[in-house]
């Protein structure tokens, strides 16, 4: 893998390569490559698409940096838009070449599975996203990039347009390191359940999204 120790600034890669093979899916097939947080332990997915004519992505390459969340995706929950978004992600990069880094541990925004739970269940009296993780004492946003950062560097991406509405993972993105040439909006999977939340995300959150977000469904 790369992973420029230079004299000036040594640094060490967030990740480790484990493995990498071909996973055909609903929306495409698709070569997988399995890296482990060395920080936090966690399994890495980088979902990898070549680009029309069949080369491998490069910089320039559209990019999707997922979080993942159960509840969105493996359940079809209708309170966040995680499952349309990762479905548009890999349904883009199966057309246009690219990479969707799936990264774990980021449940509910780093809280954990069973915090996001008690998350939902405070915004059942009435608070939204941001001020239920207040409530439990937990941050509103505690991901991390820096891995994903890395699985790009080792995948030869160091520029990347960016299918995201959120501009702390561009800035945590250049960060680390990855140039981000462009961002291309993601804005699918809204509904009645989850208006107040994204209307939460932009208002409160600075994610770039659409100031009238009702009926978009
Ligand atoms: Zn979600």
């Amino acid at each position: 893998m790369t992973d420029a120790h230079s004299p000036d600034s040594p640094r060490v890669s967030h990740v480790t390569f484990e493995v990498e093979t071909t996973v055909p899916t609903s929306h495409g097939t698709f070569r997988m490559r399995a890296y482990t947080d060395v920080q936090t332990g966690a399994d890495h997915i980088a979902i990898v698409a070549s680009e029309p004519d069949g080369a491998a992505p490069s910089d320039g390459a559209l990019v999707r940096v997922h979080s993942e969340c159960l509840t969105g995706e493996a359940f079809g929950s209708l309170k966040c838009e995680c499952g349309p978004q990762l479905d548009a992600a890999l349904d883009t990069i199966r057309d246009h070449g690219g990479v969707v880094v799936y990264l774990r541990g980021h449940e509910g925004r780093g809280i954990g599975l069973i915090n996001k739970l008690r998350a939902y269940r405070l915004q059942e009296d009435g608070l939204d996203t941001l001020d239920a993780n207040l409530a439990l004492g937990l941050p509103a946003d505690s991901r991390q990039y820096g891995a994903a950062a890395d699985m790009l560097r080792d995948l030869g991406v160091t520029s990347v347009r960016l299918l995201s509405n959120n501009p702390e993972k561009r800035r945590q993105l250049v960060q680390h390191g990855i140039e981000v040439l462009e961002s291309v909006p993601l804005v699918v999977g809204v509904g009645a359940f989850n208006e107040g939340y994204l209307d939460t995300k932009r208002d409160r959150m600075g994610h770039e999204l659409p100031g009238q977000l009702h009926g978009d469904a």
